[in-house]
């Protein structure tokens, strides 16, 4: 038996016969005169695109539109400008199509990598993918994959071969090379299939045995007896332990006895909305709107945040949806915001006090979100506040959207106004804030950073965090009882909602939500449900 540790991408155990994914190489030809190599080309794009269009269809009735939509990206990046032109100087250059395309590809996706943003870096693969989908239309060449259900290993796995196995033949993925947050890695978690990267088995034989532990992201080759034994049982029981908790996805999270709790997820974008659906999770606590920045090269319009929002706020009907603004900075950066350096970035102009200083950033985001407030139950809350004056800042700036819209006769429903207590300041004068807003919703990330002086990206000062330090649960009882007086509802969207060992303790002091991954909410509800 080999064991190797990766990087553990998307949760669950898998154990079968391992089935490689064999790079296809296209051989570079003999190029006929430009004319032509530009003729094959064309045809392969459009060839490619058809493809692309049937396997957007597939994945739609399959998987839902959230995970269909990178192929209809994929279709725009092949009419991409720079990559044609690269293909096409490319074959000016003497190049034959195939050669072309794999330049160009290379090309493109290498600008891509060279971004600071890490969403944008990411997006290299979707490149990859487009040449190599035109090099097979060139070549004439089909796609493979496993006769048997199978640990899938490729050396990097694009968000299309991720979604062009059929579903049954798929156990697991490991890959060799591959990130949390690559589209690939998304697809996974969101279809359920366990996944490690980081692993290099390129030079083990297909059909050995093969076993998959996604959450702590270790890979068995060729497990002996007992390991082997030990997946069946993990899997069996995680089987059975998954249908259980099915049942409870429209039960509510009520404890024996009978104290109740909103049990919500967090999001980043709307293709996590199939997630939270099927979680069975009573809302959205927090949809953190800054990865609507972080993917893309430019400020987002108002109509593109508008249609992400009210796709949510549908999706949800009733149930609530906080929408949190801008929370850019720290660890968040994107270029085109032009954010001078600062020597302490956490400390520094983030969140609101970066909008305050950007009235059309701003109001742009309030415009969307109060337009999203026509379709479902939403609510706006900031992030990073400090004191009563931010707040009145940003009521105001809440008033002069919503009056601008109705100037406009566009409809604004009802919503709620809220805001993160994540730092210090915040919980201590939670009283005075309380009277300002309609919730509080308590960000744990930050107020323990914040509260114990240790940077959360720092993974070297872990030996100094502790999580259950008294000063930050003090800081969290206080919030919710000031919020409590002054009629306001309190949760937490911050890591700490899901620690099981101080869930008593929140229900106790009458925490009325929590929001965590949806991926966390319903083994969360159960335990609610049957242990407290
Ligand atoms: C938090 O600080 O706890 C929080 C939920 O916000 P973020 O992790 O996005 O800073
Ligand atoms: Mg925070």
């Amino acid at each position: 038996m080999e064991q190797y540790k990766g990087l553990a991408i998307a949760p669950g155990v898998a154990l079968g016969p391992l089935w490689t994914l064999r790079e296809k190489t296209f051989q570079a030809e003999t190029a006929s005169s430009p004319d032509e190599e530009k003729e094959r080309f064309a045809r392969a794009c459009e060839a490619a695109r058809a493809q692309l269009a049937r396997v957007y269809q597939t994945t739609l009735e399959q998987y839902g539109e959230e995970n269909a939509a990178v192929f209809e990206i994929h279709g725009m990046l092949i009419e991409d400008e720079d990559f044609q032109d690269c293909v096409f100087e490319a074959i000016d250059d003497g190049a034959d199509a195939v050669s072309a395309v794999k330049s160009a590809g290379d090309a493109c996706a290498a600008i891509f990598e060279q971004s600071e943003d890490a969403y944008t870096r990411e997006r290299a693969g979707d490149f990859r993918d487009i040449a190599l989908r035109i090099c097979e239309a060139l070549a004439g060449s089909e796609d493979d994959h496993p006769a048997e259900p199978s640990v899938i290993f490729a050396d990097e796995l694009t968000p299309s071969q991720t979604v062009k196995f059929p579903r049954d033949s798929i156990l697991g993925f490991v890959t060799r090379k591959g990130s949390l947050n690559s589209h690939a890695g998304i697809l996974a978690r969101n279809f359920g299939i366990p996944a490690v990267s980081g692993v290099d088995l390129a030079s083990v034989p297909d059909g050995t045995l093969t076993a998959v532990d996604g959450r702590d992201g270790v890979v068995s080759v060729d497990p002996d007896e007992k390991t082997a034994g030990e997946f069946r049982e993990r899997i069996r029981q995680s089987a059975a332990a998954e249908a259980e908790r099915k049942k409870l996805r429209d039960l509510p999270s009520v404890t024996r006895d009978g104290r109740s709790i909103l049990i919500c997820a967090n999001i980043g974008n709307v293709e996590d909305l199939p997630l939270v659906v099927e979680s069975g999770a009573e809302g959205v606590g927090l949809f953190r709107s800054e990865f609507l920045y972080l993917s893309r090269e430019d400020y987002p319009p108002e109509e593109e945040l508008f249609q992400a929002y009210k796709k949510a706020a549908e999706a949800l009907g009733s149930r609530p949806l906080i929408i949190r603004t801008l929370d850019i900075g720290a660890d968040k950066q994107a270029d085109y915001f032009q954010m001078a350096p600062e020597e302490n970035p956490a400390l520094g102009l983030r969140a609101i006090r970066l909008c305050l200083q950007r009235p059309a950033l701003l109001q742009t985001q309030l415009r969307a979100i109060l337009r999203a407030s026509a379709y479902g139950h939403v609510g706006i809350m900031f992030p990073m506040i400090t004191s009563v004056n931010e707040i009145r800042q940003l009521k105001a700036a809440v008033a002069e959207a919503e009056a601008s819209l109705r100037a406009e006769n566009i409809p604004v429903g009802q919503y709620e106004f809220g805001i993160m207590v994540e730092t210090p300041a915040a919980a201590i004068i939670s009283d005075e804030l309380a009277k300002e807003v309609d919730f509080f919703s308590i960000g744990t990330n930050d107020l323990s950073q914040y509260t114990l002086a240790i940077d959360r990206q720092n993974s070297d000062l872990a030996p100094y965090f502790d999580p259950h330090h008294e000063a930050i649960l003090r800081l969290i009882d206080m919030t919710v009882a000031n919020g409590h007086a002054g009629g306001c509802w309190v949760g937490i969207c911050g890591e700490l909602g899901g620690d099981r060992e101080l869930l008593r303790h929140f229900l106790d002091i009458g925490l009325d939500e929590i929001s965590v991954s949806p991926a966390k909410v319903l083994a969360l509800r159960q335990y609610v449900r049957e242990e407290l």
